[in-house]
């Protein structure tokens, strides 16, 4: 059995069709679910009893096991329980006044163990298929007093790892939701033939490069698929994606206390993605570490992540630290998941810590793993 956002518009109309419906109730249930972004029973152009009975032929991919907003009201977060095997999986959606960006999964774990990653750190349970990629969006915004303009794939997984449902999902985010190629950005811990492969798409997607390091050997002991592809490679197929159709790319720093935050560290990252040939130069974010159980680095102090960027920027490359988001609800990459695991009962639950500080007016990419959670039970010794 298909599910709801799984179904092709080919596969609904030969449905309907079986069921002696007219294409015209078919068109009402694609603009519905996609056009209007409505659950299905709230389409009520449509029957009452077709509703059902499309509800019972096409049931949702995916159950809340757990969801939360933040205390700042502008970023929730859902941990979903998949209905064909009960594996876990997150989304986070994060607003501003100008946009609202939903945070993806693409995959159920991840098995490419970046030892700071609290997703990396469980492994992979199994890929996500497109339609529970699809609905991650659609039920977000199902929830949404905005339109969702931006998708990331900073959640669970490697994109590009998965990269036949991640595909198709951006095809449906851009045929079927209407949103524009460069609002959606697939984040790559460096998978060198998908790269490259994302090169040779037509749809201008955004890629941001998961770097967290300006050497091989440092990059190695963080980004164990590093050994397969090193950073010259990395650099190159990241410059192949840029020079194709004038994509954006963006390197991603997770910049960890006393690792990868020194000033020579900063002045050398600056130096090789200045060299970077790539299409509209490179352009750095930086990001705290958020602390997970499994790693025992800590995010650096404001000062020397400002400090940093200001050494990264000196030879001409830009740079955006990013900001606390969803602080009260573990709102990064694989932690929701973890917290559910490890205490005892989780339920849904609305924000009640303290307010997470203010996120600038103009976030240039919301992502959800751009928070950090000093959750002081949950840091490692
Ligand atoms: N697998 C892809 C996309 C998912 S991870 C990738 O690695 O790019 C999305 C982003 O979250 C990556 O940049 C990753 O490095 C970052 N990330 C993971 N764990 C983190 C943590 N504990 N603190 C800060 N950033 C983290
Ligand atoms: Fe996987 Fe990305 Fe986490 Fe690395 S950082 S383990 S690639 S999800």
């Amino acid at each position: 059995m298909s599910t709801r956002y799984e179904v092709a518009r080919t596969d609904l109309d030969a449905l309907l069709a079986e069921w002696g419906e007219t294409r015209y109730r078919a068109d009402q249930v694609w603009k519905g679910l996609y056009e209007a972004r409505i659950p299905l029973d709230a389409i009520t152009a449509l029957p009452r009893a077709l509703r059902e009975r499309l509800a019972g032929a096409l049931p949702e991919a995916l159950t809340v096991a757990l969801a939360a907003t933040a205390a700042d009201g502008l970023t929730s977060k859902w941990l979903w329980r998949a209905r064909r095997d009960g594996t876990e999986i997150e989304t986070v959606l994060m607003r501003t006044s100008q946009r609202a960006t939903v945070c993806v999964s693409s995959q159920a774990g991840c098995a490419m163990g970046c030892t700071f990653c609290a997703t990396g750190q469980a492994g992979l349970d199994r890929h996500l298929d497109t339609g529970e990629i699809v609905e991650q969006v659609v039920r977000a915004q199902h929830d949404c007093p905005q339109r969702v303009s931006n998708v990331v794939f900073m959640g669970m997984g490697e994109p590009l790892a998965n990269y036949g449902p991640v595909w198709e999902s951006v095809e449906r985010f851009h045929g079927d939701l209407g949103m524009s190629a460069r609002q959606i950005t697939i984040s790559t811990v460096g998978v060198v033939p998908g790269m490259r492969r994302l090169a040779q798409e037509s749809l201008p997607v955004t890629l941001a490069v998961s770097l967290h390091a300006p050497d091989d050997a440092l990059r190695d002991t963080l980004v164990p698929l590093n050994s397969r592809y090193p950073i010259a490679d990395v650099l190159d197929a990241a410059a192949e994606v840029a020079g194709a159709r004038g994509r954006r790319v963006s390197f991603e720093y997770a910049v960890i206390h006393g690792v990868n935050d020194r000033i020579d560290q900063a002045v050398a990252l600056g130096r090789l993605l200045a060299a970077w040939p790539g299409a509209g130069g490179a352009h750095v974010n930086l990001i705290p570490l958020n602390p997970t159980t499994g790693f025992s680095g800590r995010a650096p102090t404001p000062g020397r992540v400002t400090a940093f960027a200001e050494a990264v920027r000196r030879p001409g490359v830009t740079v955006t630290i990013r900001r606390n988001r969803g602080v009260d609800i573990d709102a990064a990459c694989g932690q929701l998941r973890t917290r559910a695991r490890d205490e005892v009962t989780p339920g849904p639950a609305s924000g009640t810590a303290p307010e997470p500080e203010a996120e600038p007016a103009s976030e240039p990419e919301g992502r959800a793993v751009s928070v950090l959670a000093p959750r002081p039970a949950r840091m490692s010794p």
